[in-house]
């Protein structure tokens, strides 16, 4: 399916596709608006009411990756708290596996996210992938959203890697668009995110399930 052959870079997304989102949505959708209901005093139903329009009106934005700007818009320290919940930050399966198999075949591996710096640190501390990557990025530092073309522009600039032997994996469609239309050539949607919600489908992008398909793809 994917020449392996082909492909010197591996561009990896972090949330969703090396690990599991379910921190995430457990975080943004029960967590704050419980802490959000008691700060403010009200229930957590209007909590959660106030908080999914925030963040609508913030989706795909650079404020939407900047958890300092969270953290003043509901005046809630959200590093603090997500340093709390950091034991149920979990590696997808088959993900360790799959770093150690490309970088057998020698590949250069990047960390392209959305996540805040803070927040990668969190992640990268807790779980032991951080040391197979030859180097992150976050949209943070480049002052674009993944979800920009100005993004790839920079991050291209910055990494160095050739968009005709370039592999990028993701589990958010828009994202993918953008590295499509930037020119990356092997592109593939990461359908299953969270172990709590459904798999995603697409008819557009090749999909890849679990990690352990590929490894298998690479014998
Ligand atoms: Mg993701």
């Amino acid at each position: 399916m994917i020449p392996l052959h082909e492909i010197k870079y591996v561009l990896l997304d972090m949330d969703g596709t090396l690990l599991d989102k379910y921190f995430d949505d457990y975080f943004w959708e029960h967590l704050l608006p419980e802490k959000y209901a008691e700060k403010n005093n009200i229930t957590f139903g209007k909590a959660k009411e106030v908080l999914l329009k925030k963040y609508k009106a913030h989706e795909g934005t650079l404020n939407w990756t900047d958890i300092d700007f969270w953290s003043r818009e509901v005046d809630i320290d959200i590093p603090a708290l997500k340093e709390q919940i950091k034991h149920l930050v979990e590696v997808h399966p088959h993900v360790e596996d799959f770093l150690q198999m490309l970088r057998r075949h020698r590949k250069q591996i990047f960390l392209v996210t959305n996540a805040h710096y803070k927040v990668l640190d969190i992640k990268l501390k807790k779980t032991e992938i951080g040391k197979y990557f030859d180097a992150a990025i976050t949209s943070f530092e480049i002052g674009y959203p993944k979800e920009m073309v100005e993004f790839w522009e920079k991050a291209q600039k910055r990494l160095g890697f050739e968009k005709e032997k370039t592999l990028f994996i993701d589990d958010t469609k828009a994202v993918l668009r953008t590295a499509r239309k930037f020119g990356i050539r092997y592109i593939l949607y990461k359908s299953y995110s969270s172990s709590r919600t459904e798999k995603g489908k697409s008819k557009e992008f090749m999909v890849v399930e679990d990690f352990g398909s590929l490894i298998e793809e690479a014998r």
